[in-house]
């Protein structure tokens, strides 16, 4: 062989090894949420700027069955409902997206998150009011549409259907809306740039096997003390649990410390129980100004792209993320 056949069979073969190690993907946490509040559009168009693979929207529906993008079956902790409409809580004194039209709920403005004491939870973070707006999953699908189509890009959507079981007691199927806009928008398919995340299991397997969705669905891994859903967590996570996931669905969305100690600084059984079936690995969420104990953000994304080896990460700091990635690129 000449030398520079050999040198042309040396890049084909350093081409191949890059394509077979997929660079891991970036997926924005409720939007450009580190910067912009949460769900917002323009959440979604920074997080889209910054570089986003994928933006995600958790969905709950309004009075009127239309899905739109909160990620609380509540309004009190990201809107003004309680100035606009001070005589619309329940008994509990909550107020519940589901009591409102869509109309009513795109009267509210949007601020970021505060706890029940009405103090932002992420102090350094956006600090403005009246700007910003509760947007529909459709708004947010045509957006990211039109951004793609005219940036030739092919960002994905990673909608979460959020409390299933609950809207049900309200008479309402999340899913089945859910899944019919994503039909409409010829999205489900498994090859279309679409992850769907539900923490209920039932319903993901629902999902595939009564509604026979065809999208790639992504169970969410909750601690059962979160009381989440009626899931038994404990057994998802089990060799068991996995390969039962492995069936309907092509990933998991584990909590960070579900897949590494913090207290021994080692791995734990998660990752690759999760790889011997095939599973995507997607953990939430990796936030700069929140990070766990003892860690920076250079040691976080440390353990979740080189020891773990996840798939794709959850982040309110999409900027972060691809800056770190591009810096340690592999030459
Ligand atoms: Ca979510």
């Amino acid at each position: 062989m000449s030398r520079t056949s050999r040198i042309v069979v040396g890049i084909a073969l350093l081409f191949q090894c890059t394509l077979l190690i997929a660079k891991p993907l970036v997926i924005a946490h409720r939007g450009a949420s580190g910067y912009l509040p949460e769900h917002t559009l323009e959440a979604a168009i920074l997080a889209y700027s910054q570089g986003a693979d994928y933006i995600e929207q958790d969905l709950v529906l309004s009075k009127d069955g239309v899905p739109v993008v909160l990620h609380d079956i509540h309004l009190e902790s990201v809107t003004n409902v309680e100035q606009v409409f001070p005589k619309r809580a329940r008994k509990d004194g909550r107020y519940y997206a589901i009591d409102f039209t869509l109309t009513e709920l795109q009267t509210l403005h949007k601020h970021e998150r505060t706890d029940a004491q009405g103090q932002q939870v992420f102090s350094g973070r956006y600090q403005g009011m009246s700007t910003f707006k509760i947007a529909t999953f459709e708004q947010h699908i045509q957006l990211i549409n039109q951004l793609n189509r005219q940036f030739k890009k092919q960002v994905g959507i990673y909608p979460e259907i959020k409390s299933p079981a609950w809207h049900k007691t309200q008479g309402a199927d999340i899913s089945q809306i859910v899944v019919d806009i994503l039909r409409r928008y010829d999205l489900d398919r498994l090859e279309s740039n679409v992850f769907v995340q539900c923490f209920d299991f039932a319903e993901t397997k629902r999902l595939r096997n009564e509604l026979g969705v065809k999208v790639k669905l992504v169970q969410l891994i909750a601690e059962n003390s979160w009381a989440e859903s009626t899931s038994d967590y404990n057994y998802l996570r089990t060799a068991s649990g996995l390969a039962e996931i492995a069936k309907v669905a092509q990933g998991i969305g584990p909590w960070m410390p579900q897949l590494f100690d913090l207290q021994a600084m080692q791995p734990t059984q998660l990752a690759s129980l999760a790889k011997q079936q095939g599973l995507q690995i997607h953990p939430y969420t990796f936030r700069a100004d929140a990070l766990p104990e003892g860690l920076t953000t250079q040691s976080t994304l440390n353990i979740l792209f080189n020891i773990l080896k996840v798939d794709g990460v959850f982040t309110d700091f999409t900027d972060v993320v691809i800056s770190h990635l591009d810096a340690t690129k592999q030459p």
